[in-house]
């Protein structure tokens, strides 16, 4: 029997006017769980996190019953560690690494990333190697935050939509105990693996276990998609009213495999995201 309170939901909520308006924002939709930018996610360079705001997070989120594994703070989508050029990795290092450390500010112990994208410049594998040594930089240089690598449609150039390149790139990273991964269900979707019956779920996972190892697993993304299995196309969508359904979601919520790990909705609708906590919590069985 699965409990509800083993289920870890919730939505990747605003911070605007600081970090410490995260945990409020996840409340008031009735989540468990969160995930957020520590930066805005559209710029390079970002202030300091203030010191009042990092008390004011770490004070809410115990308030709240946040505890630390149940948020997954996203990178900026600017960042890429795969970038085939020296002043692009260099500058996307640089980025990164500030990230690390604003998790480490707020005792957040992980951070999910993009993997990478070769920009058509490099081969998949040489691209793979740069990813895992930005992954390798990361953590020499920080302490206690773990490297999530998310799964990708596989739009335009980006790496990520196998599993095979997310064990490609976690073979390369010298810390095993510091990295990790996150299934985004569009995402998985997007790149051809058919969560939409209990056959294809258990093959997709299957291979997640036997590739990459669900041990390692440190989080989802539940997003239904526009976009067609297979299509390579990253459109998210909101849950049962896109090309996957209801049966994805049903499947994942009475998967006790995925018991205490943080399932973050980045559903299109964020007015929806109450409704669409309280209707997966209806699913398990
Ligand atoms: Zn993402
Ligand atoms: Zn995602």
């Amino acid at each position: 029997m699965i409990l509800s309170s083993d289920k870890w939901i919730g939505a990747h909520v605003s911070a605007a006017g600081g970090v410490h308006n995260a945990p409020l924002n996840a409340r008031d939709i009735g989540a468990n769980a969160f995930a957020l930018f520590t930066k805005n996610q559209r710029q390079w360079k970002a202030k300091p996190l203030l010191n009042a705001d990092i008390a004011a997070f770490r004070e809410r989120c115990g308030e709240l019953g946040f505890t630390a594994d149940r948020i997954l703070p996203h990178n900026s989508y600017l960042i890429n560690p795969g970038h085939p050029e020296k002043a692009g990795i260099e500058k996307s290092r640089e980025a990164l690494l500030d990230e690390m450390r604003r998790c480490e500010q707020l005792g957040i112990p992980q951070l999910n990333i993009h993997p990478g994208s070769h920009l058509r410049q490099i081969s998949e594998s040489e691209c793979l190697s740069r990813i895992a040594e930005t992954v390798n930089i990361m953590l020499d240089q920080t302490r206690g935050v773990t490297v999530v690598l998310e799964n990708t449609a596989g739009q335009g150039s980006n790496l990520g939509h196998r599993f095979e390149h997310l064990a490609e790139i976690i073979d390369q990273v010298e810390d095993r105990s510091r990295v990790g991964f996150c299934i985004d269900t569009c995402h998985a979707h997007a790149a051809g693996y058919d969560l939409t019956t209990p056959e294809g779920y258990s093959q997709a996972m299957e291979e997640a276990d036997r590739i990459v190892g669900l041990s390692m697993l440190r989080g989802l993304h539940l997003n239904d998609a526009k976009s067609e299995l297979g299509s390579r196309v990253d459109r998210h969508a909101p849950l049962g009213k896109g090309t996957m359904g209801r049966e994805p979601f049903r499947l994942i919520m009475n998967d006790d495999r995925l018991n205490r790990l943080p399932m973050i909705l980045e559903t299109t609708e964020p007015d929806n995201w109450a409704d669409e906590i309280v209707w997966l919590r209806s699913l398990v069985d």
